[in-house]
């Protein structure tokens, strides 16, 4: 039978976030914040926490990275429940999800050349009679969009909506390359490790109706959803390695361990200020609220 085998959550544990970082350099101030969000969150309600490594394009990762970024999380005492998930060792799982919806009749065989589409904003659906099998050449496996709008409530910022087929297209689920997107790979991933709510970045904010849609056509639960601001530079460009974030140092992980803190609109007293990352991570838990955390709309966000 084809499908994913999700196994069953541990008792009595109606919690399970976590965090997914990219290991495409060293962990910096923008993705500390994003890890202690979800970490914070979990453990504020007796959750576990989990992390995984997202390791789907070996071409973004650099070598070193994921071992730099598990020992910085350890340093600044944010320490995960049970085995680290990495991406490049659930390919057979990506197939299976995969093959199902092929089953269904939803996917389609794209042989489309960037020109082709760079004149359009959403897909034009040159290839959808493409659906049985591969045409001659490498292609790239995209699903239906459905003219439908499908939206979700989030935790920290407003309820979103869209209507996929309008705002998205049909997109891609494995690319001409091979390599597996994004989209379907998380939706896998949440569900094989009984994730059950999942706080990051809002620059996934507008990708979340995709990850919904793809949850219904698996039969997978869908989360709970929270996304927090992005941490801009001065230039008002999202932290990230390709904008040349720090690294961050275990020297100074008390110094930003506070910053992160308050960057969550959690108001850590003055005294714990410079305290051990320990204390401040306890204080920090048992105070967590998360309608502190600062929450802006923003404007639509070209992915
Ligand atoms: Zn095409």
């Amino acid at each position: 039978m084809l499908g994913l085998t999700i196994p069953e959550p541990p008792r009595g544990c109606g919690y399970i976030g976590r965090f997914a970082p990219t290991p495409s350099g060293p962990l910096h101030f923008g993705s500390l914040v994003a890890a202690l969000a979800s970490y914070l969150d979990a453990r504020a309600h007796q959750g576990q926490w989990l992390v995984r490594i997202e390791d789907i394009d070996p071409p973004r990762c650099q070598a070193g990275a994921s071992d730099s970024i598990l020992q910085t999380l350890d340093d600044y005492g944010l320490h995960w429940d049970g085995n680290i998930c990495y991406q490049s060792q659930q390919t057979t799982h990506y197939i299976s999800a995969l093959k199902q919806l092929q089953q269904q009749q939803r996917l389609f065989f794209c042989s489309c050349s960037r020109s082709q589409l760079q004149a359009h904003t959403t897909y034009p659906g040159t290839c959808r009679h493409q659906l049985g099998a591969p045409v001659k050449g490498a292609c790239s496996y995209r699903i239906q969009a459905p003219d439908l709008e499908i939206g979700f409530d989030d935790l920290i910022m407003p309820t979103y909506k869209e209507n996929l087929a309008q705002a998205v297209g049909d997109f891609i689920l494995r690319r001409k390359d091979s390599l597996f997107a994004y989209q379907l790979a998380v939706v896998v991933d949440d569900a094989l490790q009984g994730i059950t709510h999942v706080i990051r970045g809002a620059d996934l904010y507008q990708q979340t109706p995709r990850q919904i849609f793809l949850q219904q056509g698996l039969n997978l639960p869908t989360p709970t959803y929270g996304h927090i601001p992005l941490i801009m530079n001065d230039q008002g460009q999202k932290l990230s390695k390709q904008n040349f974030a720090q690294a961050i140092t275990t020297e100074a992980a008390p110094a930003l361990m506070s910053q992160a803190i308050q960057r969550l609109g959690q108001a850590l007293p003055a005294e714990l200020v410079a305290a051990p990352v320990v204390d401040q991570l306890s204080w920090a838990t048992q105070n967590w609220n998360r309608t502190l955390i600062p929450c802006h709309r923003q404007d639509p966000i070209a992915f």
